[in-house]
Parts: C-alpha cells; sequence; structure tokens
C-alpha cells in the first residue's frame, strides 16, 4: 500500500505541511533553537524575537496585532479557552446566555454545552437552512441583554459554508455581547485579513493551512484580553492567558504557513483549488453519477468543499472501496468512528439515511486537475460497486 500514489481529497482534515514551511522549521528544530522565556541571555532573546516573528504574521492573518495572538496546542484548546474562559466574565456581568449555531465544530458545542451542564450558562442553538446558513432573524430575535457570546464559525468543516461574519459580528456588538470566531477553516476559503473588525476573539489552526500539527491560536481583541481567564495556570506566559513555554518550531511553522496565506498568490491558490473542485464535480456528472451538492453553492461555500450526497451508496462503504487510491471522508475527522450520522447534515433538514450517503471530498494545495479526473473515475467504480441494487 505504501506504493500507491493516493489522492489525498480530505485537506479539511489536515494539510499537508508546506516544504517551505518545513525549511524553517528544521532551522528552530535545530540551530535556532532557545526557550523563548530565558530572558537572561542572548539565545532566548532570538528564540524570543523569532516567537514574536511568528505572532506578527498569525496577528496580520486576521488583522491583530502580535500582542493579541496567544498561541494554543490547535483550535480545540482555542474553542475552550474562548468559551471556558469567560465564566468569570458571565459572573461579574450577569450575562448567562451563549448562543451559536447548531453546526458548529464538536469543540465548541461541547465546551458550550459543559457550561450549560455545570449551571452557569444557558446555551442557545440557533438553527441553519437548507444551505447551512445561520437563521440571523433567529439570532436577532435571540440576542438580549443577558446575552454573553455569540459563537459562530467562520467556515463550516464539513460542508465549506461561509457565514456572513460581519452581520453577526454587527448584531452581537449591537446586543453588547461578545462574538467568537472559530475560524479554523476560513484562511484556506477567503481573505480573512479584516476579520477581527468583526470578532473580539477568533480561533485558529496550524494543521488546516499547511502548518505543522499541535498548535493554533486563539486571537483576543487587547479590550477584551482583561475580561478573559486562563484554562492553564502556571508561569504567567502569553499575558497571563496561556502558561507553559511557547514551542518554537511550531510557531515558526505556523508564522510561516500564514505568510503563504496573505498575499496575492493566496487568491490565485483559492480561484485554482476552486477550478479543481467544479471539475471534480463535472466530472462526476458526465460519467452519471447520481450526487447532490450539501450546502450552498458559489462564493458562499470554501473553495476546495465537494459535499456530496450520493443517491445509492453508503458513505462508510464508497470511502471504503476507494482504499487505498483515494483519501476523503464522511464528516468531520473529530468524529469519525463513532457511528452517529453528521449533525451538520442533520441540523440542515437531513435524514439520518441522507447523512450516512454524504462524503467530504475537500481539495487543496496540491490537488490537480489529473487528481481531479482520476479520483471521479474512482469514485464511479466505487459507487458502481457497493451500490444498492435498485428495488423493483
Ligand atoms: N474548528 C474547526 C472548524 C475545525 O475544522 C477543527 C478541526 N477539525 C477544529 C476546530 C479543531 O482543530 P484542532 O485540530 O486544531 O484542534
Amino acid at each position: 500500500m505504501d506504493n500507491v500514489d493516493t489522492i489525498y481529497l480530505d485537506n479539511q482534515a489536515t494539510t499537508r505541511t508546506d516544504p517551505r514551511v518545513l525549511a524553517k522549521m528544521a532551522v528552530a528544530w535545530g540551530d535556532g533553537f532557545g526557550n523563548p522565556h530565558s530572558a537572561e541571555h542572548c539565545i532566548g532573546w532570538r528564540a524570543a524575537a523569532s516567537v514574536d516573528a511568528s505572532a506578527l504574521a498569525v496577528g496580520a492573518l486576521v488583522g491583530a496585532d502580535q500582542d493579541e495572538v496567544i498561541f494554543t496546542s490547535g483550535a480545540t484548546e482555542a474553542n475552550n479557552l474562548a468559551l471556558l474562559g469567560l465564566r468569570d466574565q458571565s459572573q461579574r456581568s450577569g450575562r448567562r446566555r451563549i448562543l451559536m449555531s447548531a453546526i458548529e465544530h464538536k469543540s465548541v458545542l461541547a465546551a458550550g454545552r459543559y457550561l450549560s451542564d455545570c449551571g452557569e450558562c444557558e446555551l442557545v442553538l440557533i438553527g441553519v437552512d437548507r444551505d447551512g446558513l445561520i437563521d440571523l432573524p433567529n439570532l436577532t430575535r435571540q440576542l438580549d441583554d443577558d446575552a454573553l457570546l455569540v459563537s459562530v464559525m467562520a467556515v463550516n468543516n464539513e460542508i465549506g459554508v461561509i457565514q456572513d461574519i460581519a452581520a453577526i459580528g454587527k448584531l452581537a456588538a449591537k446586543a453588547g455581547a461578545l462574538f467568537h470566531c472559530d475560524a479554523a477553516q476560513a484562511p484556506c476559503a477567503f481573505d480573512t485579513r479584516d476579520l477581527l473588525t468583526h470578532a473580539d476573539l477568533i480561533s485558529l489552526s496550524a494543521h488546516k493551512l499547511y502548518g505543522p500539527s499541535g498548535i493554533g491560536a486563539l486571537v483576543v481583541r487587547r479590550d477584551v484580553q482583561s475580561i478573559l481567564s486562563p484554562l492553564i495556570h502556571g508561569g504567567g506566559q502569553q499575558n497571563g492567558l496561556r502558561s507553559g513555554t511557547v514551542p518554537l518550531p511550531l510557531c515558526a511553522g505556523f508564522g510561516a504557513a500564514v505568510e503563504l496565506l496573505c498575499g496575492d498568490e493566496a487568491r490565485r491558490e483559492r480561484e485554482r483549488v476552486g477550478v479543481v473542485r467544479d471539475l471534480f464535480i463535472a466530472a462526476l456528472a458526465e460519467l452519471c453519477v447520481e450526487t447532490r451538492l450539501n450546502g450552498a453553492a458559489g462564493d458562499l461555500r470554501h473553495p476546495g468543499n465537494a459535499n456530496l450526497l450520493f443517491s445509492s451508496a453508503a458513505a462508510a462503504d464508497v470511502i471504503a472501496a476507494m482504499q487505498p487510491f483515494v483519501a476523503a471522508s464522511s464528516g468531520s475527522a473529530c468524529t469519525s468512528g463513532i457511528p452517529e450520522p453528521s449533525h451538520v447534515l442533520k441540523a440542515m433538514g437531513l435524514t439520518s439515511d441522507e447523512a450516512d450517503r454524504s462524503v467530504r471530498f475537500s481539495f487543496g494545495r496540491y490537488s490537480t486537475e489529473d487528481d481531479a479526473r482520476r479520483a471521479a473515475l474512482i469514485v464511479n467504480e466505487a459507487v458502481a460497486r457497493v451500490s444498492e441494487p435498485t428495488r423493483p
């Protein structure tokens, strides 16, 4: 199996680390080593300067300053810090309601449920329409002066749908609530450089944008930092919001990865990825594979995402039949393994059976047009092999 050239169409689960990122990390793992918190000597100063440069780059990705970036182990931790870190603020302000969309990542939903189970907050889930777009009139109705936080993801990890973050930010601000945006999937989908003008807290993850796994960030607007409480206590690093030695090589990789997503090259890449994805969908249609696209189309969708509902085959069977030639998934990697239909697809009104027949194909930086054509042929073959015989 090791010799097979697998077509990787699971870029929303994780992206392959870019070789330019690896090169920067190699330096940091080697001669560029040092503890950025060793304040007494030149090796520590050099390490601190390297971490500062990475924070500057990560901040620029969403329109934040260097000191607004809190490095974490990933977006899961960032999401937990955003939600659980506001417990004290809830007590101080008396605001108890947390509003979030029903299609948030499990790390947001579970943190919200935890607070609600502890009896500290009231969790309000806002539904989405058939396209996966949040019900803005309902969100408006639910936003009152008891609202502590609104948490809505910028781009969904399963269906790639892009929410109207500017509008949601305005609604939250009008009600005096904070706005947390899980933007782990956003930088590969659209230009995020003004995101902090709409949100107070933003979660990011390096392994979703061609950087290393094991690092992410919670970007926290400067005036919000004083009301956020840390989850990890210790030496008081990172403005006291996340103690622990900052991992220099991972920061260097994260910084290098986001720099590649800030310029014109990134815009061209998004367009190219969209063309490859569309070619795949068109090739499937030409081969008469019956599918329906789950979620909004066009500009409201991640250019790399094709979440397809097959008319006659179970997702798990199609994915298994494609091994080892195509890697795709039946939902978010974080929940796969647990045999339950996608909460995202169900929230959009799909039946459990329809959700079980849906596969997420996600294209990225290294996907080619040839991959798209070859993958369509492999999907076609797999579907033919596993399709349920049509009933008389
Ligand atoms: N949020 C979203 C939208 C994601 O797609 C993911 C990864 N599946 C996460 C949060 C969690 O990210 P991490 O793997 O960095 O913990």
